[in-house]
This record gives structure tokens, sequence and C-alpha cells, in this order.
């Protein structure tokens, strides 16, 4: 029988890696995080990269656009119920809350940047001051008219209205290495299915409407094509430029290949930061270049973070 000292207590990382890190989190005043779908993986809700590549056949980023809304509404509003429904059916995980507890310690000291749209962050009740949501959230309802200020912040109703539905499973999600499209979805997934798709998943008429101005209602997240609010990022802004330095970066279940994440990694290390990842593919980092100082934690997040901030939390 081997005696338990001599196995490495968790596969992600060695005893070695784990205390340095921990010591950095603990002295380090001023960190900043940047969070992608894989933090919200462990709670049920699929990544782009994964089985939520696909939903139904059509690719999910390209749903997540405003030309696939605008030219097809019922379609996008259908695939955003489901979204919807799987994510207030899901609960935040060990990743959120560790999260959400190391931001309660370090006030002022920690922003926490997310692109997930899931509102699990903030139910894991993530201190609201501390978090950017930066793509908005899928629990919030907006005028699609952006001259009209109609905005329902957090609501839970699911089914929103009887037409919109959410499905109860994952099975409209899947990955592309199990379900492939039909060859014309494809070829040209994009221009097929939303330009010249004829029908509708539901029509306009049963979409909601805005109670001010009639115009159809959308959920308030940030499609690809729009831009991110200009008030958020003069606030995280003006938290990174209060002071010359930044201790540390962590980089949570992305490959911060969508801007502005990507500039955010650059910009820290530019302050002298030390950029901690964890994913759960470390091979495929998109444009995260690591050095000698930093740290890759591959696994999953849920699982990571509270054994990384154990430390620091307790002390
Ligand atoms: P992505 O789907 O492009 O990539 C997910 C990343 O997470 C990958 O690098 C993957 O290796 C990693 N990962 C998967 N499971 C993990 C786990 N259990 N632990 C740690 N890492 C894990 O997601 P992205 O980089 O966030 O960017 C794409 C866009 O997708 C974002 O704009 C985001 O708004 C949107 N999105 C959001 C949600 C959500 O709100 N939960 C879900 C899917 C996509
Ligand atoms: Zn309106």
């Amino acid at each position: 029988m081997s005696s338990p000292s001599s196995e490495p207590q968790y596969s992600f990382a060695t005893e070695e890696e784990i205390n340095s890190f921990g010591k950095h989190l603990y002295k380090s005043k001023r960190i900043l995080a940047l969070c992608g779908a894989g933090l919200s993986a462990a709670s049920g809700i699929p990544t782009f990269r994964g089985s939520g590549a696909l939903w139904r056949g059509h690719k999910a980023a390209h749903l997540s656009s405003i030309e696939a809304f605008e030219a097809n509404p019922g379609l996008v509003w259908k695939y955003m119920m489901d979204g919807r429904h799987l994510a207030l059916q899901a609960k935040p995980n060990a990743g959120h809350e560790a999260l959400a507890k190391l931001a309660k310690k370090k006030k002022k000291g920690f922003v926490c940047l997310t692109q997930n749209i899931d509102g699990l962050s903030e139910r894991a009740k993530h201190p609201r001051d501390r978090l950017y949501s930066l793509h908005g959230s899928l629990l919030d309802i907006k005028c699609s008219n952006c001259s009209c200020d109609y905005y329902d912040k957090e609501n839970l109703k699911d089914p929103l209205t009887p037409d919109l539905t959410g499905d109860d499973n994952l099975a409209s999600f899947s990955s592309t290495a199990t379900s492939e499209p039909t060859t014309s979805l494809t070829s040209q997934l994009f221009s097929m299915t939303i330009q010249e798709s004829k029908k509708p998943v539901i029509p306009t008429s049963k979409l909601p409407h805005c109670p001010k101005c009639s115009s159809v209602l959308r959920p308030a997240v940030v499609w690809f094509g729009e831009s991110l609010s200009q008030t958020m990022f003069d606030e995280i802004n003006a938290w990174l430029d209060a002071e010359k330095r930044l201790d540390l970066m962590m980089v949570i279940g992305t490959m911060a290949e969508v801007y502005p994440a990507a500039r955010f990694v650059q910009l820290a290390k530019d302050k002298g930061a030390r950029i901690a990842v964890v994913n759960l593919d470390g091979g495929h980092l998109g444009g995260i270049q690591l050095r000698k100082q930093d740290w890759l934690f591959e696994g999953d997040a849920a699982e990571i973070l509270p054994v990384l901030f154990e430390g620091t939390l307790e002390n």
C-alpha cells in the first residue's frame, strides 16, 4: 500500500504550484478576473466549444448575433428561451461561489468580469458592484427599438410568455463532433439558415412586445455585431487606471478570444500582473501566452477555484 503523502493531492496541479498561487493571491491587492462559459459548465450550461456548439443544427455563435435577430427574431428568441430555461433551472456551482466569497474578502481590490449571460454569478451572491457582466444577461429583457428605454431587470418568468417556452433538457444543444448538421447547414449556415429561413420558429406577432412603444422585446444581451456598454467600460477602466499596478489576473473558463477579453489579458500583463488560467483544455488558450511566472490549472473551474482560494478565504 503506498503512502497517501506520496500521491499528488490534485490532478490539476502540483502542491507547489497550488501553494505558490495561494501565496500570491493572499498578498495580491489588485486582482482582475475574466470568466467565460467554462465557469458555468459544471452547472450544466453548455459552452460554445463543446455540446453547445450547435442548437437544433444551427451554430450557436451565429444565432447570437444582431443580424440573426433582425432576420428571424422568432428563431433567435426560441434559442434564447432554451438558454434562459437552462439558466433558470441551473444552480450556481462551487466556482461561482468561491469567486463571490473572494469578492467579499478582497472588496475593492478585486474586479470580476464575466462574459456569461446566465446570471449564475449574481445568483451565487457575487457582490453586484464587484461584478461586470460584459455581455449582459438572459434574465433581463429590453426593447429592440434603441431609442426606447424600456428595461425589465431580472425577469425570472419561465416560460416568459405561453409561446416562449424553453425546452426541458439539453437535447436541443449538441456538439459538432456528435451531431453533424446537414451539408447545406455546414457550408454557409449563417446566411442559409438565418437569412433564407422562410418559417420563423415563433411568428413575430407571438413574441413579447414593448409596453411603451410596441416594438418587439429582446433579451438584454450583447450579441456579435453590437457594442459593449461604454459606461461599464468607463467604470472598469477607472478601476484599472486608479493604480499603476495589477498583481494578478485570473482567466477562468474562457479562451479569451472574443473582444475585449484578449485586450484585458494584455493590459494586465502590461501592468505587471501574473496570469493564472483555469481551463479544461490547456492546449487551446487562444491568444493567451503564458510565461514562467504564470500558472495553468487544467481542469474543471468548479473543482479548482475552491482549492486555489482556500488559504485566502480562511485567513
Ligand atoms: P467558449 O464556449 O468559447 O469557451 C469555453 C472555454 O471554457 C473553453 O476554453 C473550454 O476549454 C473551457 N471550459 C469548458 N468547460 C470547462 C470547465 N468545466 N472548467 C473550466 N474551463 C472549461 O466560451 P467563452 O470563451 O466564454 O466565449 C464565447 C461567448 O459565449 C461569450 O460571449 C459568452 O457570452 C457566450 N456563452 C455564454 C454562456 C453562459 O452564459 N454560460 C454559455 C455559452 C456561451
Ligand atoms: Zn420600446
